[in-house]
């Protein structure tokens, strides 16, 4: 990749896309086409041979995904993004790229709930077994290492739980042993946290969230070295067929000039909602990485920028006071998903983590009582006037 000096603000907006390429139109086209003319047999014969640059069928390669591939690549400082259906349609392809039968994978303690769905069916569809660490120590790591060990799987921040993972702690070990560490960085956003900044080898996101950041594209990232995504690209993307449609990657590329403003917004919404949550009396705890008291701050002070814009907090009471919770919201919406527009609050137990069983939950720290907040863009003390009456009916 050429080196890229422009700042990260400037290359959400600049980065993988020239005007004068086609007619100077100022916003990126919307290729919405699914295939490609040639315009001589030979030429579709030199295509398909790789001798000739360009565009055959849009699973193949989409102008309007390449520009969005391109931002995405420059933005988490990798050599090349593969656009994908969405966040899971990248988690797998990653996943299954890494992996063949009886091979292990370790995972954070801690992963949304359609990756541990995934990583078990890969268990008991081809033997691929997992072990899950906490990750807080290099030996904790290094004790669960096997020759048949092909991918280390990090989420950092933990959903819901806002615990922290040390990336350039796991990317160390990792590298002793020549295993890829993969980072799905959803929650913290390129503007936050850059993992292959900090030595681990592939980032996935669902670009559903921050990424798009308006509620209205399901979408997935990978980000990597040019050798492991064009490896990833004509095997597990090609061939299983989970890409990115034009219109998602036209939508993305609009929300990803404003990554930037929006996320530090939500931050500051966020740390305001955290402090008024923290010292309301029907609260037990309140979880959010910019917590000074957090005994994960200091891996934020290395790691992230600021806190993010979630925040997880345990209410004095039942399963029952937690969903009246949601139920006494007004504006607030009761739905999953996050880093939208909108204030977003769910019920992690009966709804993202409904399908992990009740012990792992319990391990996990998900409780009856933990609610997950996505703090939006609204004015901070509307969202905080409406929190608190929920709270105070309670
Ligand atoms: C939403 C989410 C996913 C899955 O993404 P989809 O776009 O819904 O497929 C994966 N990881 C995390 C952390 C998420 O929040």
């Amino acid at each position: 990749m050429t080196e890229n000096h422009k700042q990260f603000e400037t290359s959400a907006i600049h980065d993988g896309y020239d005007p004068s390429d086609l007619l100077g139109s100022l916003a990126t086209p919307l290729f919405q086409t699914s295939t490609f003319t040639f315009e001589t047999a030979e030429q579709g014969e030199r295509r398909f041979a790789g001798e000739e640059a360009g565009y055959i069928y849009s699973r193949l390669g989409n102008p309007t995904v390449s520009v969005l591939e391109e931002k995405m690549a420059a933005l988490e400082k990798g050599e090349r993004a593969l656009g994908f259906a969405s966040g899971m349609a990248a988690v797998s392809a990653i996943l299954v790229a890494l992996t063949k039968a009886n091979d292990h994978i370790i995972c954070s303690a801690g992963l949304y709930g359609c990756t541990f769905g995934l990583v078990s069916m890969m268990k008991e569809k081809y033997n691929i077994e997992h072990d899950f660490s906490m990750m807080e120590t290099k030996d904790e790591l290094r004790q669960l290492i096997r020759p048949q060990t092909t991918c280390i799987y990090v989420e950092t921040p933990i959903n819901p739980t806002m615990k922290l993972i040390d990336l350039e702690m796991v990317s160390e070990v990792a590298r002793e042993h020549n295993i890829p560490v993969v980072v799905d960085n959803t929650f913290a956003s390129p503007y936050l946290q850059r993992p292959l900044e900090l030595g681990c080898d592939v980032v996935i996101h669902s670009a559903t969230k921050y990424i798009g950041g308006h509620g209205d594209v399901i979408a997935g990232v990978a980000v990597g070295t040019r050798e492991f995504l064009d490896n990833v690209q004509m095997t597990t993307q090609k061939d299983i067929g989970g890409i990115m449609s034009p219109l998602d990657a036209w939508l993305l590329i609009r929300g990803l000039k404003t990554l930037p403003i929006r996320v530090d917004r939500h931050c500051d919404n966020a740390e305001k909602i955290y402090a008024e949550l923290s010292s309301h009396p029907n609260v037990s705890r309140v979880l959010y990485p910019d917590d000074h008291d957090h005994p994960d701050y200091h891996i934020r002070q290395n790691q992230m920028k600021r806190g993010g814009g979630l925040i997880s907090f345990e209410i004095k009471g039942t399963k029952k006071d937690a969903q009246q919770m949601l139920n006494n919201l007004e504006f607030v919406k009761i739905a999953v998903s996050l880093g939208d527009a909108e204030t977003l609050i769910q019920h992690p137990a009966t709804m993202t983590h409904a399908v992990v069983p009740e012990a792992s939950r319990q391990k996990m720290g998900i409780t009856d009582q933990l609610i997950r907040l996505s703090v939006g863009l609204e004015e901070w003390k509307d969202i905080w006037k409406d929190l608190e009456q929920a709270l105070d009916r309670l």
